[in-house]
């Protein structure tokens, strides 16, 4: 197992991003190729993790992904959930707000995406959002996106307090590695669905989003629901990173089957 700690980022720190290497490797001895053969044992402990969460359906477990645009949350779900049983997980993008969305407080749409008991959830963007974009292009004063903070607190904590485990990461990579990206959604033509020119505005950005994420994840990072910052720039790397915090955070859960029916042991089936 790698020893994630070193990427997560405790309670009440004074977070600077820039002792983050998105390059890091940290704790794997190892190249490309056998960072990729890790990854299967990884997953095997994964499935069966999940399999007791579903058996059992008492808890259940919230993965909330951010990023920088290109950041990588697609591949990360990806390759990280293949081989778990999808009837027990479940996915939720986070899109730009409808009428009816905004018309409401920003917690509202999240809510009704939390999982039920035996489910794993992934939010693919979430109500960080809310404290990100929000933020940076100016879409709400501060005087309201700077009392965010302390509801994303209290709101993880309720869920957390009614039987949900949040756990939250931030896939990092360097703006040099954006830069290959957007230009390979540029070269490749199987990319070019990916590429859309206003992400070019937001990169144009890069310092305030970098910023926005700072303070998002210094101010709600929390014991019960923790912020870790992944190294994303060697994608093989990232995975055995998420992997490995998932399995982690999973087994202090410590899901276990049912207890089964009594005197299973006296039927035979004729
Ligand atoms: P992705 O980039 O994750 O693949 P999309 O292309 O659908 O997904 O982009 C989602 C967009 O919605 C992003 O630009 C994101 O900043 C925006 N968005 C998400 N939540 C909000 C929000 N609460 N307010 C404004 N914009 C939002």
């Amino acid at each position: 197992m790698l020893d994630v700690s070193n990427f997560k980022v405790a309670e009440g720190v004074d977070l600077d991003l820039s002792t983050h290497d998105p390059n890091s490797k940290l704790g794997f001895d190892g190249n490309k190729k056998a960072g990729q053969a890790a990854l299967p044992a990884y997953r095997k402990r994964l499935a069966e993790l999940q399999t007791k969460l579903w058996a059992k359906k008492k808890q259940s477990l919230l993965v909330v992904i951010q990023a920088i645009d290109t950041g990588g949350k697609d591949g990360t779900i990806r390759h990280v959930f293949t081989g778990v049983n999808p009837q027990g997980v479940r996915v939720s993008g986070f899109g730009r707000p409808s009428e009816e969305e905004l018309s409401h407080d920003y917690l509202w749409r999240i809510h009704q995406e939390t999982p039920a008991d035996g489910y794993i959830k992934i939010f693919n963007r979430s109500h960080y959002e809310d404290v990100l974009v929000v933020r940076v292009q100016g879409l709400a004063p501060e005087s309201v996106w700077s009392r965010r903070y302390r509801h994303i607190r209290e709101f993880e904590r309720m869920l957390t307090d009614e039987g949900t485990t949040v756990v939250k990461l931030f896939l990092n990579i360097s703006k040099d590695e954006q830069r290959d990206r957007l230009q390979a959604r540029l070269d490749e033509p199987n990319k070019n669905w990916k590429f859309n020119s206003g992400d070019l505005k937001d990169r144009a950005l890069w310092d305030d989003y970098q910023e926005a994420f700072r303070v998002a994840l210094q101010e709600t990072s929390t014991d019960y629901a923790p912020w870790y910052v992944v190294p994303a720039n060697r994608k093989w790397y990232r995975n055995l990173v998420v992997s490995n915090i998932l399995i982690q955070t999973l087994e202090r859960m410590d899901p276990q089957f049912p207890a089964p029916e009594e005197g299973l042991e006296d039927i035979v089936i004729e």
